[in-house]
């Protein structure tokens, strides 16, 4: 450098472009500049050019960059324990054999005594739609307890060395909340349904101190490493983690901790916390723009896909009208609570006839106590109607149902549901017209994780098989798009910083091979994502 060459200022802005640039704002800008971690200015790339002299320039070329993706609702911390057990997915064991191998080959490097566990089990795929139960584990050894996990996490069996772990005998009552499998002459089977598996295993939502110890935290981390690379190879760059405990408290702070928690991560606190969380004086929207306590979570009833959520009309080929997993009196009481506390509830209720409890438990609670903008969350919203959406929207509601539930399950659910149920169920074209706030949600690993696979279910609302479901619901690809941007960064309270390439946002971004606005709809899950950035930082590859 000479006299007189003009001496680059000491900034680090950096100019990102391509040749489609999806802001989620009123117009789309050529291009956006960065300083740190935000997105300080947006304009062509020669005006940011010459406000920021020196600034780097990325050009992604022949690319579309679209706000990172935000999952409002799925379980990495769950995730993250379960990769490290043994992976009993359909895809990686296809028969009881197989199972059983997988379990022994761990057993056999394990201590005596100590608990061998398999994750991610799916019986309809593969053991023939039977459940392994406990003589099939006690097979597999009968040194060490033996859990296995179904991969929606509702229920699990045990062999005989883990229900002596559990304290669990013949006599044993179930618990509140959860039942104790038995056969023909009442002799405990090893299968636990519910609470009496989360006893066992979820400190989230154990009644005790679980008798199963969550992994050391330094396997913890490395898996969460590992699962949010996953995430980012989809273009995820934040997640709602639907169900936090100690365990899960415990890894998400040392991630940030250490600087390696590469996702943003809002946290619904499990309801059995949140007396100790009011002793401390925390309240939700407590933390920072890398991990948030974003609310308390409890539940109303069962699962979708499992064919046990609280429905008004029974079950399409009988079945009855689905589980309750909390009475009314607890559920307003606890809707009361954590209103009057000036936090947010981010209930699970799929059912119609669920969600309507809900909803008188929200309404007392408003009523006695009104707190315009506690943008309380509704928990996958599932099946609705006109009337539920107008109480939602009188209260201001925020709904988070699942976007690829349709195409992932979507075999399954006309013989739960029926065609006509289907015109309401993941109802976001009823929800966003009557101008309900909703957010993009996989609740992984209930569903797939990969949005862009969400974004065709919800566009298309075509199941594997190419049969169409609930047509009336289809929304279009920017409406989708704006699920898992601007829609959960509202359902944190966190729109002002994410969900838009804007200044004062988070430069989160993804970089995708084609436009999501433009493809063909049916192929948006194929969508190549080439690069995801979190606050400017190359995250993947
Ligand atoms: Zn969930």
């Amino acid at each position: 450098m000479g006299p007189g060459d003009r001496v680059p200022i000491p900034v680090s802005v950096q100019i990102f472009t391509a040749r489609r640039v999806i802001a989620m704002t009123d117009s789309d800008p050529e291009a956006f500049g960065c300083l740190g971690e935000w997105v300080v200015a947006t304009g062509s790339v020669a005006e940011l050019r010459e406000r920021f002299p020196g600034a780097v320039v990325t050009d992604f070329g022949d690319a579309a960059v679209v706000p990172g993706l935000n999952d409002a609702h799925q379980h990495p911390t769950m995730v993250a324990e379960d990769l490290l057990q043994v992976d009993l997915s359909p895809e990686n064991v296809a028969s009881p054999t197989e199972i059983a191998a997988a379990l022994r080959e761990r057993a056999d490097s394990t201590p005596p005594g100590e608990w061998v566990r398999g994750s991610r089990y799916d019986h309809t795929k593969s053991s023939g739609g039977t459940i392994l139960a406990r003589s099939d584990l006690d097979e597999v050894s009968i040194e060490h307890p033996v859990l296995v996990v179904h991969v929606a996490g509702h229920w699990g069996a045990v062999n005989t060395p883990g229900l002596a772990a559990a304290g669990l005998t013949d006599d044993s009552e179930d618990p509140p909340g959860g039942e104790l499998g038995r056969d023909g002459s009442g002799r405990l089977n090893g299968i636990l349904y519910e609470q009496a598996l989360f006893d066992l295993a979820y400190p989230a939502v154990a009644r005790r101190e679980p008798v199963v110890p969550p992994s050391g935290l330094e396997d913890r981390l490395r898996a969460l490493g590992e699962y949010s690379r996953m995430l980012h190879a989809a273009g995820i760059t934040s997640v709602g983690d639907a169900l936090v405990g100690p365990d899960g408290l415990e890894l998400l702070q040392a991630a940030e901790r250490r600087g390696e928690l590469s996702l943003r991560v809002n946290m619904l606190v499990a309801y059995p916390h949140f007396d100790h969380m009011c002793r401390l004086g925390l309240a939700t929207d407590f933390g920072g723009a890398r991990l948030r306590l974003g609310g308390i979570k409890a539940f109303v009833d069962g699962a979708v896909a499992g064919g046990t959520c609280l429905l008004e009309e029974p079950y399409t080929g009988g079945g009855g009208h689905g589980i309750q997993t909390v009475t009314r009196e607890e559920l307003t009481e606890l809707v009361r609570r954590v209103h009057d506390a000036g936090s947010r509830v981010g209930v699970h209720a799929n059912g119609d006839r669920a969600i309507n409890q809900l909803l008188d438990a929200l309404e007392a609670a408003d009523e006695a106590n009104p707190r315009p903008g506690a943008r309380h969350r509704i928990e996958h919203c599932t099946v609705v109607d006109e009337k539920i959406v107008e109480r939602m929207r009188r209260l201001g509601l925020v709904a988070v149902p699942f976007g690829s539930y349709v195409a992932y399950h979507g075999d399954k659910l006309v013989g739960y549901y029926g065609m006509e149920r289907l015109e309401r169920m993941f109802a976001h074209r009823s929800l966003l017209d009557a101008g309900i706030a909703a957010a993009g949600s996989s609740d992984y690993p209930c569903g797939p994780y990969q949005p862009l696979l969400a974004l065709q279910s919800c566009v298309t609302r075509r199941a594997a098989d190419g049969t169409v479901l609930g047509d009336s619901q289809r929304i279009t690809p920017r409406e989708a798009l704006a699920l898992y941007t601007t829609g959960s960064a509202y359902a944190s309270g966190e729109e002002g910083i994410k969900g838009r390439l804007a200044p004062g946002h988070l430069a989160d971004f993804v970089v995708l091979d084609e436009d999501p606005l433009a493809v063909d709809p049916n192929r948006l899950s194929g969508i190549g994502v080439r690069e995801t950035w979190v606050g400017a930082e190359q995250v993947w590859p």
